[in-house]
């Protein structure tokens, strides 16, 4: 089978992905490919079948595929079957398996930034937003060991669905009460839309968070946010969104070309031009 990858959506023209795997490709020497394509919701099915019939090892899911996609693929991991989401796809056979990097993407830029060991120090982590990225991020906290985690949603009923993910160790806090929950936040995370170029502010003080806490942000345009800004300003330690965009697309490329690829400065540079330039 030849070495071809995808990454799928509609739109897709957005997607930094090609840029990140094609640094990657040319970086090992790998005669392959990762391509752009733009399918429409209605034709999910079909790609999936001609993804089954060879042609591809596998590729990335994006917006608005990944709740489809789940429910088509073979077998799914437990990370995923928890989620209902996947973005990454991989033939064994003619078996269509499914996974979801978000989380570990989320748990490796932490760690790139902060250092490993980061989870033993956080005993309480607030998550903003119950989305699909906001999921991941509360799953994988789980799996990290932090002991309580918080979520607040502007819509409290998506949060509330979030807390079956382990009722003793997830609570909600209402939007409105953001403030009350930060003194006692070790790790703060926006998993929301806002901050980001062209969508609200996100209203948030964070001199109320404790001198240890850790701050991030997923959104990674711009590439430092309001919020990273104050927190840096504050002395706080900050996680920047491109760091999970970046280490979640290291299980794929390790899967459809079979070597586990780095995320180097040299890579983190080329897309934070090109953030600069196209946002
Ligand atoms: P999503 O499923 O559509 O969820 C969006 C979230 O943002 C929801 O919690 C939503 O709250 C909240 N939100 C939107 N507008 C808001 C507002 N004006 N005030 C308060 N909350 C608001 O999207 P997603 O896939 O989780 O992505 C969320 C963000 O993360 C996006 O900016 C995306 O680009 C970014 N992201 C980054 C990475 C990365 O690798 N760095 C990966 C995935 C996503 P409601 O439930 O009330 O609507």
């Amino acid at each position: 089978m030849s070495a071809r990858a995808f990454v799928i959506g509609h739109p897709i023209a957005h997607s930094r992905s090609p840029l990140i795997h094609g640094h990657w490709l040319k970086r090992h020497g790998i005669e392959g490919s990762y391509e752009r394509i733009n399918v429409a919701p209605g034709a999910l099915p079909g790609f999936l079948e001609q993804v089954r019939a060879g042609g591809f090892r596998g590729g990335n899911v994006t917006i608005p595929h990944k709740e489809v996609a789940y429910r088509l693929v073979d077998e799914a991991t437990t990370r995923a079957r928890r989620l209902g989401a996947v973005n990454t796809l991989w033939l064994e056979g003619e078996r269509l398996l499914g996974d979801n990097t978000d989380g570990e993407g989320f748990l490796a830029s932490v760690a790139g930034s902060v250092g490993l060991g980061w989870a033993e120090q956080v005993h309480s982590a607030l998550v903003l937003g119950a989305g699909g990225a906001a999921r991941a991020i509360v799953g994988a906290l789980l799996d990290a060991g932090v002991p309580r985690i918080t979520v607040a949603n502007r819509t409290e009923a998506r949060a509330r669905d979030l807390v079956a993910f382990s009722p003793d160790r997830i609570r909600v806090l209402p939007w409105d009460a953001l403030p009350e929950g930060l003194a006692e936040t070790g790790l703060l995370v926006n998993a929301t839309q806002c901050g980001m170029k062209g969508q609200p502010r996100l209203e948030l003080d964070s001199s109320l968070l404790p001198p240890d806490a850790i701050v991030g942000d997923i959104v990674y345009v711009p590439l430092e946010t309001e919020l990273l800004a104050s927190a840096r300003a504050r002395g706080l330690r900050i996680v920047d969104g491109l760091g999970m965009l970046l280490h979640q697309a290291v299980p794929g490329f390790e899967r459809w070309f079979g070597i586990r690829p780095e995320v180097t400065a040299e890579l983190r540079a080329i897309i934070e031009a090109d953030i600069r330039r196209t946002a």
